[in-house]
This record gives structure tokens, C-alpha cells and sequence, in this order.
């Protein structure tokens, strides 16, 4: 996906103008708050549940080295091969390595954050093959040729009017010659499209959710079965996944596995959970004759041990985007690269750059709903404040912000000054804006003001009423 984080403020505008996404927004984002909070009330320990699941996370990180090589073991054991990618480029050819030596011509992949990280749709269909996405969401998208915009629900930014249309362009030929625009009528037909591909794909590739050090198995869950058509049907199965993917036991899994989907889709548990460890053995009915994990760094390492260790616990449920104001506001694209909403306003910056993503952590209210409804607790508001405070020291901010804060800084060291100067905003605030109740205009404000009015002081400021309480 073409890294597009530096012109952040254009992809905001063009989101907020385009009715389309405006109205997907609307409309796909409805259930996933509600059905998050009906699944979590209806399990009394979910907070506990939380505290394990962090826990086992950050277990694993403490101990990565160990547990990765303990999977690496694990996978040999069964008969699988793994591949160490330290970056990007390493692991797209360690991928097109594997497809060329399997003679393969089409390939099928399930869902996978990593590949989209890694862009490996665009370097395995430069290479020729054909690629085909199995997810519904991830289909939609590559037919319209688009990334996805949210990690869970790729085509959420779509309309069904626009998908009705891509599948009549695209499934036209194929002989389905009726634009279909009813839900059920349209993953019928794209179920008929897929039905083949299936069959005939030489190689699968996924994610994980989960990879197990104890076994070498990696789990994926899905509500469609994609994933596991994908997995057992080829003759070549490669996973794809981050190295903060590992997890001790199974028993661990299931820690994280009872707080994965509540988080994500407001689901007890998705359809599908499967655990696949190893290519077929003997006497296996079906699997893959070859089993690939390609373990991909790409600058994780970097992260581990530092003060934004806490970013590797995630899971990708997405419920930080989906309570994320900024994020329902926009959507995934206009955050630049795969990753979006607060958990990649913390991962894009890290991962890719910390300057050209300089936008991305500056794109919160920090209301804190992120990290209240984070399944493994991570503190995203406190994060994104430690990426604004790496950007100051690096001189990445705008001046202006960088005097203004330089300025607040002077001030609140001197209390007295400071009640001093904010009284003296407020009472000039006032005075300015009287008469109509609002200001549509305040110097230094112009982001805010641009798109509303600033309601005037209504009288004291909260110090001053703050010190006559106390005095009464
Ligand atoms: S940061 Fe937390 S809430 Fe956001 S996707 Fe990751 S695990 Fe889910």
C-alpha cells in the first residue's frame, strides 16, 4: 500500500467531503460499540480477563527470543519450515521464493494484516501470479483496487451500492450478468467466484492470530471459512505474521481468544477458530504437502525493550478504532498506510517514519476511549503523548505549536502568572464575543475555528471559582 501518512491533512479533507465514505461510516460503523458492550456485560470477569490477557502478552515480550525459537522448534518438529524476514523487502522474497519453486500460478489469501504491511499483492502480481483475496471485505477492496481502511472490516468504506456496481463490472464476464444489490444475493455470487479459485490455487497464504511456541501451530479466526480453504486446500501453505504474534501455551491462547472477538465484532466467539500445526502428515485426509512461517521483524525488535514496548501487546481486534471519534470521522484511508486509528497513529510513526507520519499522533481528542476498551490494555493516550513529545525533541513540530507550548510552559511554572494571564484571556474572550454568545475567529485557533464557533467564557475561570469555593 502506497504510504500516503505525510499528506494526512489533504486525505482528512478529501474524507470529510466525500459523501460516500461519509454515509459507509455511518452506516457500517453502527453495531460494532453496541455489540462490544453487550458482549462484555454479559461475561462478569471481562475486567479480569483484560488483566490476563496484558499479562500474557507481556510475558511473551519479556521472554520474545525464547518463545520464538521455541516455535521455530515447535514448526521443524512437524515437518513446517520457518523463515526470519527482517524487513519487508526480505519477506515479499522469501514469499515469491517459496511460490516460485511450488511452480505455482494461483494463489489465494486469507486476510493478513502482515501481507498488507508488507505489500505482497503488488510484488507476487508483478512476478505474474494471480492473487486472489478470499475475505469478502479484502475482495471487494481488490476489486475496486483500494487498501483496506479498517483491520477488521476492510470494505467498510463502502457502500452496498458501490459494491453491487464493482461486481457487476468485474463478475460480468464470468457470466453473472444481473447487477444483484440485495446483501445476501451479493456474497452468494462472490461465493460462486471464489468456489473455483479455491480449487485451483497451487499456494495459500494467511495471517495468524496467534502462533503457540508449544506446538508451532497458528491460529486464525474468521467468520466466513476462507481462512481455512485457504490453509488446507493448496499444496502450499505460508503464513505471514509479526513476530509479537507468538504466545506461550494454547492455554494462553484461549486467554486472549475470550477477549479477541467481544473486543472486535461484539461476537462470544467468531465462527471459525482454527488451529493448524504442520503440512499433512500420513494418513491426513487433507492439508497442504508443504507448511511455510515467515516471521517478519520489519522493525518490531526496535520497539521491544523501549517505552513503546506496550504497542506489541495488540491484537488487531479494532475496537480502538471503532470508539475512536477522529477515526469515525475520517475513516482507515486518510490515515496513509494500513494501519489506522489510534493503534496506527502509534504504529505508523514506529514502524515506517516517525517524521513523514508526523500527523498521525497528533490526531486525537485523547478522550481515552481507546484504551478503555483496548482487550490487552494498552495505553494508547499515553503512547501518542510520547510520540508528541519525541517529535518536539526532534523539532518536528510546527513552530507555532512549538511557541505556544513554550510559551504554556513559562506560564504554568508560575501559577501566579498564569491565573493572571488566563483571567485576562477569558475576561478579553468575553468582551470580544458578547454579543452573539460565540467567536468564529481566535489567533493561533484556526483549526478549530474553521469548522465551528468557540462558545464565549461564560465567566470566571475554573481557578478563580475553584479558590472562591474554597474560601466559602
Ligand atoms: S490497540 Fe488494543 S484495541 Fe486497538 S486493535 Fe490493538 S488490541 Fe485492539
Amino acid at each position: 500500500m502506497q504510504f500516503t501518512s505525510v499528506d494526512f491533512e489533504q486525505n482528512v479533507s478529501k474524507a470529510l467531503n466525500d459523501q460516500y465514505l461519509q454515509q459507509a461510516l455511518r452506516k457500517g460503523m453502527q453495531g460494532f460499540v453496541g455489540k462490544r458492550a453487550e458482549a462484555v456485560a454479559a461475561v462478569p470477569e471481562f475486567e479480569r480477563l483484560r488483566d490476563e490477557a496484558r499479562d500474557v502478552k507481556n510475558h511473551t515480550l519479556a521472554h520474545l527470543d525464547y518463545y520464538l525459537e521455541r516455535f521455530e522448534a515447535s514448526v521443524i518438529r512437524l515437518g513446517g519450515q520457518v523463515h526470519w524476514a527482517g524487513d519487508a523487502r526480505e519477506a515479499r522474497n522469501i514469499v515469491l521464493e517459496i511460490c516460485r519453486k511450488a511452480q505455482a500460478k494461483t494463489i489465494t489469501k486469507g486476510k493478513s494484516m502482515a501481507g498488507e504491511e508488507i505489500d505482497l499483492n503488488e510484488a507476487l502480481e508483478a512476478d505474474g501470479f494471480e492473487v486472489v483475496e478470499t475475505d469478502l471485505g479484502e475482495y471487494i477492496i481488490q476489486l475496486a483496487e483500494e487498501p483496506p481502511s479498517h483491520i477488521i472490516a476492510p470494505a467498510v468504506h463502502k457502500t452496498r451500492d458501490q459494491v453491487a456496481d464493482l461486481f457487476h463490472e468485474h463478475h460480468s464476464a464470468l457470466g453473472f450478468d444481473r447487477r444483484l444489490t440485495e446483501v445476501p444475493a451479493l456474497v452468494d455470487e462472490a461465493r460462486q467466484v471464489l468456489r473455483q479459485k479455491f480449487i485451483d490455487a497451487d499456494v495459500g497464504i494467511t495471517g495468524a492470530n496467534f502462533l503457540i511456541a508449544e506446538t508451532g501451530s497458528n491460529v486464525i479466526v474468521t467468520n466466513e471459512g476462507n481462512g481455512d480453504l485457504t490453509s488446507t486446500l493448496p499444496r502450499v501453505h505460508i503464513v505471514t505474521a509479526g513476530i509479537e504474534k507468538v504466545v506461550p501455551t494454547l492455554e494462553d491462547m484461549t486467554v486472549l481468544m475470550r477477549v479477541l472477538a467481544r473486543s472486535a465484532t461484539g461476537q462470544d466467539a467468531s465462527t471459525y477458530t482454527t488451529i493448524f500445526s504442520g503440512p499433512r502428515r500420513a494418513g491426513d485426509p487433507d492439508g497442504p504437502q508443504e507448511y511455510h512461517v515467515v516471521l517478519i521483524d520489519s522493525g518490531r525488535t526496535a520497539i521491544l525493550g523501549g517505552e513503546f514496548q506496550d504497542i506489541l501487546r495488540c491484537i488487531r481486534c479494532g475496537a480502538c478504532l471503532n470508539h475512536c471519534p477522529v477515526w469515525g470521522s475520517v475513516g482507515g484511508h486518510a490515515y496513509g498506510w494500513c494501519y489506522s486509528g489510534p493503534m496506527g497513529a502509534v504504529l505508523t510513526p514506529l514502524l515506517k517514519d516517525l517524521e513523514a507520519a508526523r500527523h498521525l499522533p497528533n490526531a486525537c481528542t485523547l478522550n481515552g476511549r481507546c484504551e478503555q476498551n483496548c482487550p490487552v490494555r494498552i495505553p494508547l493516550p499515553s503512547l501518542l503523548r510520547k510520540l508528541r513529545h519525541r517529535q518536539y525533541e526532534a523539532r518536528l513540530t510546527d513552530s507555532v505549536t512549538r511557541y505556544g507550548l513554550s510559551v504554556w510552559a513559562y506560564l504554568a511554572r508560575r501559577p501566579a502568572l498564569y491565573r493572571f494571564a488566563s483571567n485576562l484571556i477569558a475576561r478579553s474572550l468575553h468582551r470580544l464575543g458578547k454579543r452573539r454568545g460565540w467567536l468564529s475567529r481566535v489567533p493561533f485557533a484556526g483549526g478549530w475555528t474553521g469548522g465551528r464557533e468557540l462558545p464565549v467564557p461564560q465567566g470566571a475561570t475554573f481557578q478563580t471559582q475553584w479558590r472562591s469555593r474554597k474560601r466559602v
